[in-house]
C-alpha cells in the first residue's frame, strides 16, 4: 500500500518558535499536503517537477497552528499539484481508501487524498489540504470523516503552492467536528490577517463581516434548510440520495424546516470550473522551468528545441499537462471570448443564485435587491416579496460511493471531473462548505459524505450544525 504520509521526520524536529507558542495551546498531531511549505520536510506538490524541492520557509498556516500545540508528523500524498479528485496524479503512486474491504483497491479521493486517510487511520488529529473545486470536502465523503472549506480568504495560503488563485483555499480534515471547530474559532484563527498573503481578508473586513453574521447557532425549529433541487442529478447513487433524504428527515424531526431551492447556474458550474481552474494554473506553473523552479535534463542548456521543454515535458504528469494545454487554449486570444470571459460571467451568476437563496446577505458586497423577473419561471415563490430564504443548504458530497482504482484507471479524465458537480458551485462563489459523513441503515459499506453549505463567513454556524448533522447521524 501507497503510505498516505509520504514522509515522516526521524527526529520529529520542531522548529516553532517558543516566544510563538499560545499558552492556551493543546498538542495535536498535524499532517500536511505536499503542497503547503514546511520547513522541516520538503515541499514537492507529488511532481516530478520538485523532486529535489525544499521550502526555505514555511507556510503561515502551518505557523500558526504550532503555535496552538501542532507538531507535523509528516507531508502527505496528493495529486500532482492538486489537480485531481482521486489521489492517483501522484509521482509516488495512488493513495488508498483504508475503509475499502480487504483486497479491494478503491480511491481515497482527491485531491486531499493522503490527509484524508493520515486522519482516518488515526496518523493525526488533523490535517490540512487544500480545496480549490472539492479537494477537501471529496476526500473527507469517501473516507468518513469531515472535511472543512472556509470561506475563500479566511485562511492564509502564504506558503501554499497555488493551483488556481481565485478559488485555493486551505482546508482542515479531522475525524470530527469540535476539533475543526475549536481549532478555528475558540483560538481565534479566523481573525488573523495575514500580510504576505494578498488575499487574506483585512482585519477590518473581517470585523465587518463578522458583525453581519449571528455569532451562534439557534435552535433548529429556527432554522430552514434549503434543499437545491439541481443537485439531485441524475448520476446520483440511489443509496446517497436516501442518506440525504434521511438526513433531511432527521433535521424536520428535529423541527428544522426543510425547503427546496432553486440554483439555476449551477448546472453550468461544472464547465465554468474547469475553464477557469486550468487558465489560473497554467498560468500559476509557468515558472516550472528547470531555471526558476523544477529539475534541469541532463542536456545542455538550449540544447534540442528550447530550454524548458525537456524539464517541462519530463516533470509534469499527463493530468497537469492536460490542464497546462486546456489553460493556455482559453486564455488565447482566439478563445478567450468564448471561454475564459464567459465562464467568468457564469461564475458570477453562481454567486448571485446563493446569495438569492440565503437569509443573510453577501457582507462582501452591496446588499442586492433581486428582480422578480431575473429568476427562471419555474421558481416557487414563498409570498409576494419573493421565493424561500434559507440559512443553510445542504446536498451530497460526491454523486457516488467511492469507485474502485481500476475503474479509475479505465475512465476518461471527463469522468473525473464530473466527480465535482456537487462541490465546485460552493468554490466559485468563495462559500464555506463541509462535509460530513452519514450512515443509514443497511446502507452501502462506506458512510455517504453529505454537504453543508452557507453564506460567506457564516463558518461558526455552519461547523456548529455540521457538528448537530453529523451527530444526529452518526455512523
Ligand atoms: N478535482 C478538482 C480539480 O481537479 C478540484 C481539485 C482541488 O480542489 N484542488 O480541479
Amino acid at each position: 500500500m501507497t503510505a498516505a504520509v509520504v514522509r515522516r521526520s526521524a527526529l520529529a524536529k520542531t522548529k516553532w518558535h517558543l516566544n510563538s507558542y499560545r499558552s492556551d495551546a493543546k498538542p495535536f498531531r498535524l499532517a500536511v499536503k505536499d503542497n503547503i511549505a514546511t520547513e522541516e520536510f520538503p515541499t514537492q506538490c507529488a511532481s516530478g517537477v520538485l523532486g529535489q524541492h525544499a521550502s526555505p520557509f514555511e507556510a503561515t498556516i502551518v505557523r500558526q497552528l504550532r503555535a496552538r500545540g501542532a507538531s507535523v508528523v509528516g507531508k502527505t500524498n496528493m495529486d500532482e499539484f492538486g489537480m485531481g479528485s482521486h489521489s492517483v496524479h501522484s509521482i509516488h503512486g495512488p493513495v488508498r481508501n483504508p475503509l475499502a474491504p480487504a483486497g479491494e483497491e478503491v480511491t481515497a479521493g482527491g485531491s486531499s487524498g493522503g490527509s484524508a486517510v493520515a486522519v482516518a487511520i488515526n496518523d493525526a488529529d488533523i490535517a490540512l489540504g487544500t480545496d480549490t473545486g472539492g479537494s477537501v470536502r471529496l476526500p473527507a465523503a469517501y473516507t468518513g470523516i469531515v472535511g472543512y472549506k472556509p470561506s475563500y480568504g479566511m485562511l492564509s495560503r502564504f506558503g501554499v503552492v497555488p493551483y488556481a488563485n481565485s478559488l485555493d483555499t486551505v482546508g482542515l480534515l479531522a475525524r470530527d467536528v469540535e476539533s475543526i471547530r475549536q481549532l478555528v474559532f475558540d483560538t481565534a484563527l479566523y481573525e488573523e490577517h495575514d500580510s504576505s498573503d494578498p488575499t487574506s481578508l483585512s482585519v477590518e473586513t473581517r470585523q465587518r463581516c463578522s458583525k453581519a453574521v449571528p455569532p451562534t447557532l439557534p435552535k433548529l425549529s429556527q432554522l430552514t434548510i434549503g434543499i437545491p433541487v439541481e443537485y439531485n442529478i441524475d448520476e446520483l447513487d440511489p443509496a446517497i440520495r436516501e442518506a440525504w433524504s434521511a438526513t433531511a428527515s432527521a433535521l424536520e424531526a428535529q423541527g428544522a424546516r426543510i425547503v427546496p431551492v432553486s440554483l439555476p447556474s449551477t448546472k453550468e458550474a461544472l464547465c465554468a470550473y474547469y475553464i477557469l481552474a486550468p487558465a489560473e494554473a497554467s498560468s500559476n506553473l509557468a515558472k516550472y522551468d528547470g531555471v526558476r523552479y523544477g529539475i534541469r535534463g541532463p542536456e545542455a542548456d538550449a540544447a534540442g528545441e528550447t530550454l524548458y521543454s525537456e524539464a517541462r515535458g519530463a516533470g509534469f504528469g499527463a493530468e497537469v499537462k492536460r490542464r497546462i494545454l486546456l489553460g493556455t487554449y482559453s486564455l488565447s486570444s482566439e478563445a478567450m471570448d468564448n471561454y475564459f470571459i464567459q465562464a467568468q460571467k457564469i461564475r458570477r451568476l453562481i454567486q448571485q443564485d446563493f446569495d438569492r437563496v440565503f437569509r443573510l446577505d453577501n457582507p462582501l458586497y452591496e446588499p442586492r435587491q433581486f428582480d422578480l423577473s431575473e429568476m427562471s419561471a419555474d421558481t416557487a415563490l414563498e409570498d409576494k416579496q419573493g421565493p424561500v430564504q434559507v440559512d443553510f443548504l445542504l446536498s451530497p458530497t460526491a454523486p457516488t460511493y467511492p469507485p474502485k482504482l481500476s475503474d479509475i484507471m479505465k475512465r476518461s479524465s471527463i469522468d473525473a471531473y464530473m466527480n465535482d458537480v456537487l462541490t465546485v458551485p460552493a468554490s466559485l462563489a468563495g462559500l464555506p462548505a463541509v462535509s460530513v459523513p452519514v450512515k443509514i441503515e443497511q446502507s452501502h459499506q462506506f458512510p455517504a459524505g453529505l454537504q453543508l453549505i452557507a453564506q460567506y463567513w457564516d463558518d461558526r454556524r455552519l461547523l456548529a450544525l455540521a457538528d448537530k448533522v453529523m451527530k444526529l447521524m452518526a455512523v
